[in-house]
């Protein structure tokens, strides 16, 4: 038995609902991710590589907050986040403030397997990715028009501190769940962050706890959403924490955590999966798009 479930961020819903080609992209992208990480399970691979393979598929997907087409800072430049995290020995990746890694994920990933370390930051983690011989891209890369004009707009704004687009978090950031045939479970996260950003700030989805989690003896967690809070209630732990020191099911944990973040107002969901391979996914956002699949069953797709 496997079990996989993906999102693609959650947030305000897309302006033009009327827009179904518009949707129909974004579920196109998650399909395609969602296919990209099931073939690693389908074929008795491990949660790490599904979840890897997942999140890859999306940061290379410009329509997603991740890689190519995440959001730009104030500064105009991308600046990239990522974490993954393994189940089975807590084994944890993270990198935070990259400009020219192409895929975050990939770049966590190896920090997880080849650095004595869990989390690198900028400079230092794009010197380790020369290290480790990853290619270096130009910030361009990253940079597409939508995305631009998004920060135009946010700038022409009335409000620059723009509190209120924090409290409104734009759809994008992605994420995998994973449980594999052998009973494994991992996580991964991967964004651009909020968009207007300071140079510098990190939020909640590189942080092992609060963004990505993952322990056998729970569950695997990606969130998605206003990260300030995620940091602040270290959403990811506590929703596994529920679980083992709670003895609460994953469902309930999920609604407890849901709860909480609503009544803190804040705004978010998040996609976790436990070791008989239930998965949850919940926001209290109007939309999150997200995906799922277990073997032997159809894989489906959503936005609200
Ligand atoms: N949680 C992400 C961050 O704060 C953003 C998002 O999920 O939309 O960086």
């Amino acid at each position: 038995m496997y079990a996989l479930a993906i999102h693609g961020g959650a947030g305000a819903a897309p302006r033009d609902r009327s827009n179904r080609g518009y949707e129909a992209q974004f579920l196109e992208g998650l399909a395609s991710a969602l296919d990209a990480g099931e073939q690693v399970l389908r074929r008795d691979g491990s949660a790490l590589d599904a979840v890897q393979a997942a999140v890859m598929a999306l940061e290379d997907d410009p329509l997603f907050n991740a890689g190519r087409g995440a959001v730009l800072g104030s500064d105009g430049t991308a600046e990239l986040d990522a974490a993954i995290m393994s189940g089975t020995d807590l084994r944890a990746g993270a990198v935070t403030g990259l400009h020219h890694i192409r895929n975050p994920i990939a770049l966590a990933r190896c920090v997880l397997e080849r650095s004595p370390h869990v989390f690198l930051a900028g400079a230092g983690a794009e010197q380790f990715a020369a290290e480790q011989g990853f290619p270096r891209v130009a910030n361009d890369y990253f940079i597409t028009t939508h995305r631009s004009q998004q920060l135009q707009a946010l700038q022409r704004s009335a409000d620059p501190a723009a509190s209120a687009r924090l409290d409104d978090p734009p759809l994008g950031t992605v994420g995998a769940v994973a449980r594999d045939s052998h009973g494994a479970l991992a996580a991964a996260t991967s964004t651009g962050g909020m968009a207007g950003k300071h140079p510098g700030r990190v939020g909640d989805s590189p942080v092992i706890g609060a963004g990505t989690y993952a322990d056998n003896r729970s569950c695997a967690v990606s969130t998605t959403g206003h990260g300030e809070w995620f940091l602040r209630t270290v959403q990811a732990y506590d929703l596994a924490a529920r679980m083992a020191y709670g003895g609460q099911t994953l469902d309930r944990a999920a609604q407890a955590a849901i709860e909480r973040l609503t009544a803190l107002n804040a705004s978010g969901g998040l996609i976790a999966v436990d070791v008989s391979g239930q998965i949850v996914m919940q926001f209290n956002t109007p939309a999150m798009f997200r995906a799922c699949v277990r073997r032997g069953h159809a894989a489906t797709a959503a936005i609200y």
